[in-house]
């Protein structure tokens, strides 16, 4: 039997043509397609670790699976999960913050998710990154509401001048998300942009804050990361997104979390329960392991990310016609291709197709991404320097 995959009778929700994706995905389901026809090709297209989960984070989970975690938690999460994000967060950012106030899902997108859909429906307005994460943009527009976007300029080190943002709000404004360090470019906003946006946030009560600090613990040169929850006037209209798919390198264990103020958890904790009613059991239980136990993988593997930010720094900025910023943090390349002419999208397709080097165009990160390719460092020096010689050759070929 052949499964229909349309029928033109069907009558679909007029939002689902509204939602967008991450090419991410595509370029990897087509690159893994070319390696099954026996090409080689180097990844440096995705936004994973390429390390492994911790030994004694596999160790934890696997434990939990034969001690009988096999059912459902809490909807917001175990309770010592929740404590442990808590203690964690303290750590790293000095802020205390209440259990309470922890939503644990099934990785950080549904986090971004419910805050989204929390807020947008028609008339109402959402301020996103651009170039940013792409579900950000897709959502909103999933949503009814009309996004906003703030550009992130190479000049502005891909960071944002508050009052630029300041200046787009108005009535309608109900959210606005903020990324840092950021993909795809890898910036940061600095403490002095942000002293500057809360001072002019405190004058617009009406919009609440989404701070995505998902790639807080990758950061380099010593570059200081600042929660928006360190401001005391922020911490009652501010939903921080974090998790462990980045920092522990859990991607597929599908974990994260969400700091909600006390008005809004109810509101998000019932868009949990009719999606998903919580995060799977056993990955919780290695969370916890991950956060309380020793952080020496986690800091192994930001040296070695950034060894390998030096190296496609250097090895992009070789390459005539390209030109690249030392990222910030996360482990993200965002080089300014503009010289070279050419449609990022169809050197997206060259480079995957001719050269066997999977990277992604810049306006898979919305439209101020033109001009721009994303690599990814989540590779090794190695395959690094292999791409970089790929793509400089394939460039000089057509040259
Ligand atoms: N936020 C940003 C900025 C990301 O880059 C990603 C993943 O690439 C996520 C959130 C989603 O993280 P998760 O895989 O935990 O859902």
């Amino acid at each position: 039997m052949t499964m229909e995959t349309t029928r033109p009778s069907t009558a679909l929700a007029q939002r689902c043509s509204l939602l967008g994706t991450e090419t991410a995905f595509e370029v990897f389901a087509r690159a893994k397609a070319l390696e099954a026809q026996g090409k080689s090709i180097i990844h440096l297209h995705i936004g994973a670790p390429d390390f492994d989960t911790p030994a004694h984070i596999v160790e934890a989970g696997q434990k939990a699976l034969r001690d009988g975690f096999h059912k459902y938690t809490p909807a917001a999460g175990l309770p010592q999960l929740r404590e442990a994000v808590c203690a964690d967060f303290l750590r790293h950012r000095k802020v205390e913050v209440d259990p309470a106030n922890v939503l644990i899902a099934p990785g950080g997108k549904p986090t971004m998710y419910y805050a989204i859909m929390m807020f947008g429906e028609p008339g109402a307005e959402i301020l996103y990154p651009n170039p940013g994460f792409p579900i950000y943009e897709s959502v909103i527009n999933y949503s009814g509401a009309k996004g906003v976007p703030i550009e992130l300029s190479e000049e502005n080190g891909f960071s944002f001048k508050a009052e630029d943002v300041l200046a787009k709000i108005n009535p309608n404004t109900r959210l606005l998300i903020i990324n840092t360090p950021a993909n795809p470019t890898g910036g940061v906003v600095p403490r002095s942009e942000f002293d500057t946006l809360v001072k002019g946030l405190e004058e617009h009560p009406h919009v609440t804050i989404l701070c995505d600090e998902i790639y807080s613990r990758l950061l380099y040169d010593n570059e200081e990361h600042v929660s928006i929850l360190q401001y005391p006037s922020m911490v009652d209209r501010s939903i921080i997104l974090d998790g462990w798919s980045k920092t522990w390198a859990m991607t597929g264990w599908r974990l994260g979390y969400g700091i909600w103020p006390r008005h809004l958890f109810a509101h998000a904790e019932r868009l949990q329960i009719n999606i998903a009613s919580c995060a799977n059991a056993a990955a919780q239980v290695a969370a916890v392991a991950a956060m309380e136990g020793t952080q020496e993988p986690v800091d192994a593997m930001c040296e070695a990310f950034d060894r390998r930010r030096r190296v496609i720094h250097q090895g992009l900025n070789d390459i005539p016609g390209i030109s690249c910023v030392l990222p910030k943090g996360a482990f993200y390349a965002f080089p300014n291709v503009s010289e070279l002419g050419l449609d990022t999208r169809e050197l997206e397709h060259g480079l995957l197709n001719e050269a066997g080097v999977a990277c992604l165009s810049g306006t898979s990160f919305g439209a101020f991404g033109a001009g721009y390719m994303r690599f990814s460092y989540a590779n090794s020096e190695e395959n690094i320097l292999e791409g970089l010689s790929r793509v400089k050759r394939w460039l000089g070929e057509r040259s």
